[in-house]
């Protein structure tokens, strides 16, 4: 156990948010560090519990207190040889995931919780700066294979697994139809929340193990089927859940109606090239973002960043609560009112609310909208008469969600089979109908996070190696079917 007493004399701390008006006036991330004195005493709030719920919080079963104490006794190398067990990229799970560890950490039944998210991200950093992160060869034991993997696509799914199996012996080649790999890591998420030279360093790490990527090429069009079954001895589909939720209301063709993963990868792109204004810029206008989640946060902080002239964000659900309700008791992750970076900088929030339809001005562009206040009726939501108002705005995003992985010429021509949520059906070894063919992350899981995106990758990884050899040695920390805690 870290310090004993730790728990009791320790109040939690956050890390600092860089102040508003300097943040918006760039794109660098927004946390500031801790520094090693203050985490390690951090780190000594851990309680090294007997049975420690936030390893069940993480779908990577992170070892959590094991980190905790290293760090807290100040061996940091150690620690990041820890973290490294159960996660490839904890410079990613560090600053992007929503930490549903924190969630269930017991200190956090009558106190605030660990900072866990906090002391895993500084372990990494110190790790990269220190240079404990080197290329990982396969173990001499883990003679090469020779067996040809085929990975489709490059999010956290598709980067775990091509690491996992690369570490294994295989040769694994990673195909992505964007100029750039990445995923959502690249292209969906700003940089505010991470800058991606996080990203291209974990990148040249997996290039020097080994790993080949070709990206630009779309699988199934520029690459068919048939040419990936026959040169590879397995496929990994980790294409992800990438069919937007569409808004099906009149006006919602109008031009200034975008889908949020039309915007934000034009956001992202031009900061990447330090250009000017993208395509889809929200400067000098009024936006509003319709959908309340995360996706709809990183909108608003790229359309604050941008110079919007004001932002609504529109969410159908009623406000939750500010505090765990009875219903989503310690160790569920609880569905609370949270103020992300975004929401610090500016913007309005309306809460059940919902669209009717979209007004357009002479030139087909719109000029607003009409909402309505909606109050739950029979499992959805019902209008409430005499609550319709009209809201001046001449961007909207669009940013509700995803429905499934696109049906293509990939998913077609293999042959897969779907589930009943539009998802790539698999069985309890992350094996699809098409044999030889896997799949991970939100192709199979549906519309997640990345924490469980990389332990899809790990777990489908093992499924592969056993696959190709007839036994595995590689973790697999979840299966297809494992929840989050309920
Ligand atoms: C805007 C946004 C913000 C988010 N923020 C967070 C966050 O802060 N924290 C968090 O935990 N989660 C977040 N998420 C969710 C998280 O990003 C996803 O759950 C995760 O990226 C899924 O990983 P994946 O590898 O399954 O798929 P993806 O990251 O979607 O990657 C799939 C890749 O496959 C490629 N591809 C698809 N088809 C083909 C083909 N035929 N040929 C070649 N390549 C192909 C795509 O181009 C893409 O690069 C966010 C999601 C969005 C949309
Ligand atoms: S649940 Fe919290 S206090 Fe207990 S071991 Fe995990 S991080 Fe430490």
């Amino acid at each position: 156990m870290a310090d004993p007493k730790g728990f009791l004399t320790t109040p939690r701390q956050t890390p600092a948010r860089r102040p508003v008006d300097v943040r918006i006036s760039d794109w660098r991330e927004v946390y500031t560090e801790f520094g090693a004195d203050r985490l390690e005493r951090q780190a000594g709030r851990c309680m090294d519990c007997g049975i420690p719920f936030c390893h069940s919080g993480c779908p990577l079963g992170n070892l959590i207190p094991e980190w905790n104490d290293l760090v807290y006794s100040g061996d940091w190398r150690a620690a990041a040889e820890r973290l490294h067990a159960t996660n490839n990229f904890p410079e990613f799970t560090g600053r992007l995931c929503p930490a549903p560890c924190e969630s269930a950490c017991v200190l956090g039944i009558n106190s605030d919780p660990v900072t866990i998210k906090q002391v895993e991200v500084e372990i990494i950093n110190r790790a990269w700066a220190e240079g404990w992160v080197p290329p990982r060869r396969p173990a001499p034991t883990a003679q090469a294979t020779g067996a040809k993997v085929a990975v489709i696509g490059s999010g956290p799914a598709g980067l775990a697994a091509a690491q996992q199996l690369t570490r294994a012996g295989h040769a694994v080649t990673v195909f992505e139809r964007a100029d750039a790999p990445g995923g959502l890591l690249r292209y969906g998420i700003p940089e505010f929340k991470m800058e991606k030279r996080h990203l291209d360093r974990r990148l040249i790490q997996m290039l020097a193990e080994g790993t080949e990527f070709r990206c630009g090429l779309e699988a199934g069009a520029d690459v068919s089927a048939a040419e990936l079954r026959d040169r590879y001895a397995a496929i990994v589909l980790a294409c992800g859940a990438t069919v937007p939720r569409g808004l099906p209301v009149p006006g919602a063709e109008l031009a200034g109606v975008h889908q949020a993963m039309e915007y934000l990868p034009l956001a992202n792109r031009a900061v990447a090239a330090a250009e000017g204004e993208p395509a889809i810029s929200a400067r000098g206008r009024d936006v509003v973002i319709i959908g309340g989640g995360d996706t709809g946060a990183d909108c608003l902080g790229t359309a604050i960043r941008q110079g919007a002239a004001s932002v609504t964000q529109l969410e159908i659900l009623p406000r939750p609560p500010d505090h765990r309700p009875a219903s989503q008791p310690w160790p569920t992750y609880p569905a609370i009112f949270r103020v992300s970076s975004a929401h610090e900088e500016g913007g309005e929030r309306v809460y059940a609310a919902s669209t009717e339809r979209f007004i357009a001005d002479e030139g087909g562009r719109v000029r607003g909208l009409v909402l309505t206040e909606v109050a739950p009726s029979g499992g959805g939501f019902a209008p409430v008469p005499g609550t319709d108002r009209e809201l001046a705005c001449n961007l909207v995003l669009l940013a509700m969600g995803f429905t499934g992985a696109e049906r293509g010429p990939l998913l077609t021509d293999l042959g897969v089979a779907f589930d009943d949520r539009g998802n790539i059906a698999r069985d309890g070894s992350f094996a699809t109908s098409a044999p030889g063919v896997f799949v991970a992350g939100d192709a199979g899981r549906g519309q997640s996070l990345i924490v469980w995106a990389i332990a899809e990758g790990r777990s489908a990884a093992a499924a592969v190696d056993d696959y190709l050899c007839g036994a595995t040695s590689l973790p697999a920390p979840i299966g297809p079917a494992t929840a989050p805690l309920r």
